[in-house]
């Protein structure tokens, strides 16, 4: 199977090497000099060439737009095998990934949203979770590369039904951060151990996986962006997209999330400090004390 890969990074990088290294025949294109240097695959010049006569491409992207940029300008799309399948990995729109699958169809190939969660960490691990949307044939065409890469695929419904999963499990972790870097804050100052307090709600009802992996004091979990000035993780202005795609939908569908708005405007604080390239976790910064330990 020849696999194409548009994406090289934070996400993408790890994600195309675990495919290479699984024996996969993958070249990987991305628009920066810097990604494709530090890639660890093969890469090509252009996402065409990365894509020429390919029986899979994949894309691991920002917003929908780069994804449908990705796919049409570049030839990339023209340029795979007649009946390849697409699989986006991206945090995309539940509209543009259908949007980004009729633009395939339309030119014989086949689709799938397969956006993940599991960080960084699951990325390099593979230990991914996909959410998948589309025909189960496809799914099944995809399933070895989706094992490369991750160690659970749930097929969620047709085409943007994993859209719509990705941006509700999205929508908790905001707001499960936002409390988090609440109750760190709060332990700092009422002198209670954070270790001691993760160790309690791993037990109790206050666990969270923001808890155990991301907490927002450096020096505290070993996996935290907060032991390295919040660098290494996942990007505030990434997770404030994701943001907007469930205030988009919910609006859509007559329904109101006041946590994640307000979850959405701290965050909308941090972007325009300069700060949007910090993991998500320095929401913490926005309480009105340092935290302590
Ligand atoms: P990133 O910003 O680190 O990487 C995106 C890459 O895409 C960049 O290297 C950029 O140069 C490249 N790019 C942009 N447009 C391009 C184009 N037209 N052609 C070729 N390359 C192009 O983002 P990331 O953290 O890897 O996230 C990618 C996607 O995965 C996003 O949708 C994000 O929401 C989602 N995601 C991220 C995480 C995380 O923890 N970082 C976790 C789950 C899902």
């Amino acid at each position: 199977m020849r696999v194409g890969w548009i994406g090289l990074g934070a996400m993408g990088a790890p994600m195309a090497r675990n495919v290479a290294a699984a024996g996969f025949d993958l070249v990987a294109y991305d628009l920066a000099d810097a990604a494709r240097a530090a890639a660890g695959v093969p890469v090509a010049d252009s996402a065409a060439d990365a894509a020429a006569d390919v029986d899979v491409l994949i894309t691991m992207l920002p917003k929908g737009e780069h994804v449908i940029t990705a796919l049409t300008e570049s030839g990339a799309l023209a340029a795979t095998a007649p009946t390849a399948l697409v699989i986006d990995a991206s945090t995309i729109a539940v509209d543009d990934a259908q949007r980004a699958a009729e633009l395939v169809q339309a030119v014989g190939r086949r689709f799938i949203d397969a956006p993940v969660s599991g960080g960084v960490t699951g990325a390099q691990n593979g230990t991914l979770t996909f959410m998948t949307g589309g025909a189960a044939g496809d799914l099944e065409t995809a399933q070895p590369l989706l094992n490369a890469m991750g160690s659970r695929t749930f097929h969620v419904g047709p085409i943007g039904a994993g859209q719509a999963a990705k941006l509700l499990n999205n929508l908790m972790l905001a707001v499960n951060m936002a409390g988090t870097c609440e109750a760190a804050v709060l332990a700092g100052k009422l002198g209670v151990d954070p270790e001691t307090l993760i160790d309690i709600a791993r037990v109790s009802t206050g666990d969270s996986w923001t808890l155990r992996n991301y907490y927002p004091v450096a020096d505290v979990v070993s996996t935290a962006p907060s032991n390295s000035d919040f660098r290494n993780g996942f990007a505030a202005s990434l997770m404030r997209k994701d943001l907007g795609l469930a205030l988009d939908a919910a609006e859509r569908a007559g329904v109101q999330l006041p946590a994640v708005a307000q979850v959405a405007g701290g965050l909308d604080r941090i972007i325009e400090a300069g700060d949007g390239a910090l993991d998500f976790s320095a929401m913490v910064r926005l309480l009105d004390e340092p935290a302590t330990v």
